[in-house]
Parts: C-alpha cells; structure tokens; sequence
C-alpha cells in the first residue's frame, strides 16, 4: 500500500452523447418536412380516392371513410395545416367523384345536407387527429425534456461522486504515505483504527490490533503509565502525549511518541479520538550516545579541575594524615607514662578519629568525583552543598589569597538533584573565579557565593551566585563562553560551561552570566523546586 502511485479516476467533462441526441430530436421545423406533410396529405386522400372507386364496383352506395381516414393519417403525421388541406382536397374529391351531378364540382341540391354532413366530419376528424397528436407530441416533448434534465442530472451526480471518491482517495492515501503511525478509537478508547504504516510495524491486521489487542504491544514497563495517560485524557477529554515503546513485528520494541487529540462536537462532547505514533529511537539512541559522550566529557573535565587542584587535595589529606601519627605518638606517650594517663590519651585517640574522618571524607569526596557513575538524583540541601565545596577548595584558595565570602539564605528548603554533577558545577564556577582573579593585585581577591529563594511567575527556585571582583566578561565573548571548547586561557579546554550548562538544564534550571557588583562577573543558576 504505502508507496503506490496515485491514479485518479477520469472526470467526465461533457454530457452523454444520448443528452445531446434527446435535445436534438425535437428539432423538425424545415421545409423539406412541410412539403413531405403535404405530399402526404395527397397521397393519403389519393389512396382513399383509389380505394373509395374501388370499393364502388362492391358497394351500392361511395364508402366515403376512406377520406375519413386519409384526413385522420394527414393531421396526424402533418398536424393541422396538412390535415386542413387532406379536408379541402378530400372536399372537392368527393364532390368532383361521388356527388351528382358527378364529373363537376356543383352540387344538387338534395345532396347539400349529406356533403355538408361529409365536410363537418372530415374537419371534426381532422381537428380530433391533429389534437391527439399535439397532445403525444408535447407528451413526448415533456418527458424528452425530463429524459435530458435525468441526464444531466445524472451525469452532474456522476462527476460529483467522482470528485468525491478522488478525495476520499487522497486522503487515504494521506493517512498511508505520511511517515507516521496514525490510529484512532472511539470516544470510549476503543482503538478501531491503524493505518497501514502501524499495522506493517506490529505486523498484524486490523482486526488483529484493535482494542486490547493495541494495548498489548505496549512495552509491560510502559503500559501502566499509558493506560494512566489514557484513561486520564479519555476523561478529561483532553489531548495527551508521552513516550512509550511498542512491540514491532520482529518482536523488538522502539520509542515512539504518541500524541493523541480527541475529536468534538459544538457541545464538547468527544466524538472521536486521533493519535499519531511518531518513531523517536533512533533520536533515542543519538542522545543516550550523547549523554554519554557529555558524561565521559563531564568526567574528563572533572579530572582535569581535579589536576589542578591536586597540590591542594595531596595538603588536604596530608594534614589529617600528619595530625593523626602526631596524635599517635601521644597516644603511645600517655599510655606508657607511669600511671599511664588515660584521660589525656582518650582525648589524643578522640583527636586521630576526628582527623582520620576528616581525611576519609577528603578521599570519599574525590572518589565520588572520578568515579564513574550514572546520574542520581537525590533530596539535597545546597546550602550543605556549598558548605563542603568551600571546604574543599580552601587550601587552594588560601594558596591564592583569595577569601571566599558565603550569603547563604536560611532554612532554604531541600531540592531534588545530583550532588557530585552539582557539585561538579560550582567547582567549575569556584575555579573559573579563582582564574579570573589570578591578575589582581591592587585589590582584595573575594568570591562570593550565595543562595537564595526566587520566585518567579508561579514558580519556585533556589537562585545560586558566583561571584568574583576579577576583569568580569568582555562583552564580544560573553555569548560564546557556554560554547563547547571556547576558552581564552592558555590552558583551558573550554568544556566547564558548556558541561555546567548542560547539568542545570538537565535540572530544568537555567545557568547565565551578568556583571558583577564589582567589576567581575556573576554566574548565576536556578535549580527549581519542583524538579
Ligand atoms: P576554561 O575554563 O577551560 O576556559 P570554561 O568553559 O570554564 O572553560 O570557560 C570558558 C571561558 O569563559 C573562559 O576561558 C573565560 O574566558 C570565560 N570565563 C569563565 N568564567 C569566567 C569568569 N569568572 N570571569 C571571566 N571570564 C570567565
């Protein structure tokens, strides 16, 4: 079906020929055919003269209906004037003939009444003749007229129904050849209809794919939320849309997208509904590689903010690591006084667990940023988030002199994401401040870092701020830094935007820059509360 020509049936552009013909019958009005009528006339009253002679030799007295009937034949093949004339002709026959005195047109005149008698009739039998025969003839006049009106009736039908047929035609053909799956059901969800592009992929008929049927080559993972979406919309009567995988001949499933509007009448009622299946795996498939070339992405740049931080990290677990055998040698050192002194080892031992954790949190930390693992999303507070970033980076920052400065809002409330991609996120913002600072002398090198809620139109954001009083962003690069690979640091990769954009927005926030208060830039995000 899909992929066959369209023929269109011919349209018939003129009458039928039979139309034409009826219309032409009645068309006899030459003078050919008046001189016929009246040779007619003669011929006819010329028989009734050979007849009447004849029948003489027989009969005792002239059988004058002959001229009757010859009157009758000319008004009825010739009309009136044919008949009228057969009369005069027959008139002066049967004077000339048949009334004495014979052989001379005058009349005796006891024969006045009889002729008199002849002529009346022969009028009378004229008139009734050429009358019947205008009746037939405006009877088959009518129902010739009728028989063209039929006609060009039907064949007005005919070209409609043509028309009509061609567009039904079309819009099947529509239905087939558009690179979708398209079904429809009746206001009750019962499915009774798919094109031939959906019955090909699940490789059934239609009467195999109706109903339940339809339902059942829904993923078993997915069916619920469809019928959920479904039974929604068919009571709402509302549209509905999502992504579910339908099971294809083959026995594979693949992602569509169904879209599905209901049909209404002038009271809102549902008279029917229409859906649209439209094939998304392999968009699919391109953005799962994608997501996953962005994570490798979003590791590499990790490790390598990671790199930098390295120095910082190896004194951050270097001092635990150095408090603890210090609190160890302490330890031995109470212990083996004479008495022992207990109390004062018991707080040494409290001290190396203090470190000991504090060092195991740094490792945790760090691993939790190289490892390689899939998004997870979790109830966080950001403020907490922040609090552990911050310490973090202060051995760096402390080695740059730089001071970081936090207006974190209270009792924010929790929001639901990925810590370490967060995290990931204010690192990049916390490290590319800290660079922006490098070349500032004259003045206080201060980040600050805020949070707060935002409320915007119906919504609810916690807002979050990075900010440095660095040389702030040049206007002509400013649209260009969320940019894949755009850096102007010697060497920077010019990914910790672009991935930090891509996180955010992954959290349905947004992720901007503006100027700062003082002179630097500000990085601004919105995480929603409703995420
Ligand atoms: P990279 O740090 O490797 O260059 P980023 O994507 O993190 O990659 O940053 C891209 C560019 O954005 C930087 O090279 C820099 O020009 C600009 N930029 C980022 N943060 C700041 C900032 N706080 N102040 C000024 N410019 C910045």
């Amino acid at each position: 079906m899909i992929g066959q020509t369209f023929q269109s049936e011919p349209v018939p552009t003129t009458p039928p020929a039979a139309a034409a013909a009826i219309s032409r019958k009645r068309k006899h009005n030459s003078a050919a055919h008046v001189i016929l009528n009246f040779g007619l006339a003669l011929l006819f009253v010329g028989t009734a003269l050979a007849a009447t002679l004849l029948l003489e030799k027989l009969l005792p007295y002239p059988f004058l209906f002959a001229f009757f009937a010859a009157v009758m034949a000319s008004a009825w093949f010739g009309g009136t004037a044919p008949g009228l004339f057969a009369v005069v002709v027959s008139t002066l026959v049967v004077d000339y003939y048949f009334i004495p005195p014979f052989h001379s047109f005058a009349i005796g005149a006891a024969n006045g009444v009889n002729f008199a008698a002849f002529i009346a009739c022969s009028l009378v039998a004229s008139w009734v003749s050429s009358n019947r025969k205008e009746t037939e003839d405006a009877l088959k006049d009518a129902r010739d007229r009728l028989e063209v009106r039929v006609a060009e009736r039907t064949f007005e039908l005919e070209k409609s129904n043509q028309g009509l047929r061609e567009r039904e035609h079309q819009l099947r053909l529509l239905t087939e050849v558009i690179p979708q799956q398209i079904w429809s059901a009746s206001p009750d969800g019962f499915v009774d209809y798919c094109n031939q592009r959906l019955l090909d992929y699940v490789g059934r008929n239609i009467a195999e794919n109706q109903g339940a049927n339809f339902m059942e080559t829904i993923h078993p993972a997915d069916i619920e939320s469809f019928r959920d979406s479904w039974s929604r919309a068919l009571s709402a009567g509302q549209a509905f849309e999502g992504q579910w995988r339908f099971r294809g001949a083959n026995g594979e499933y693949r992602a569509f997208f169904t879209r599905a509007v209901p049909l209404q009448n002038d009271a809102g009622k549902t008279i029917r509904w229409y859906a649209t299946n439209t094939d998304i795996e392999e968009r699919e498939k391109a953005e799962q590689a994608l997501s996953q070339v962005r994570g490798e992405l979003a590791r590499l740049s990790r490790f390598l903010t990671m790199g930098e931080l390295t120095a910082s990290i190896a004194h951050e677990v270097d001092q635990p690591l150095t408090a603890i055998v210090a609190y160890g040698h302490a330890t031995l050192e109470w212990l083996s006084a004479s008495p022992p002194n207990i109390p004062e080892a018991r707080q040494a031992v409290g001290r190396v667990i203090q470190d000991g954790t504090r060092a195991g949190t740094v490792l945790h930390r760090i691993r939790a940023l190289f490892r390689k693992e899939s998004p997870s999303k979790r109830w966080l507070s950001i403020s907490d988030l922040i609090l552990e970033l911050v310490t973090f980076v202060r051995n760096e920052t402390n080695r740059l002199g730089v001071s970081i400065r936090m207006e974190l809002a209270p009792n924010l409330p929790k929001i639901h994401g990925d810590g370490v991609q967060l995290e990931q996120v204010l690192l990049n913002l916390v490290m590319n401040a800290i660079d922006a600072m490098r070349s500032i002398k004259d003045r206080p090198r201060e980040i600050i870092i805020g949070a707060r809620l935002q409320h915007e139109n119906s919504d609810s954001n916690i807002l979050v701020s990075v900010e440095d009083c660095g040389e702030g962003v040049k206007p002509d690069i400013a649209a260009r830094i969320f940019d894949p690979f755009f850096t102007t640091k010697p060497q920077g990769i010019g990914m910790g935007l672009s991935i930090s954009r891509t996180i955010v927005e992954s959290h349905g926030g947004r992720l901007w820059v503006a100027p700062g208060r003082s002179g630097g830039a500000v990085f601004q995000f919105t995480i929603p509360l409703n995420s």
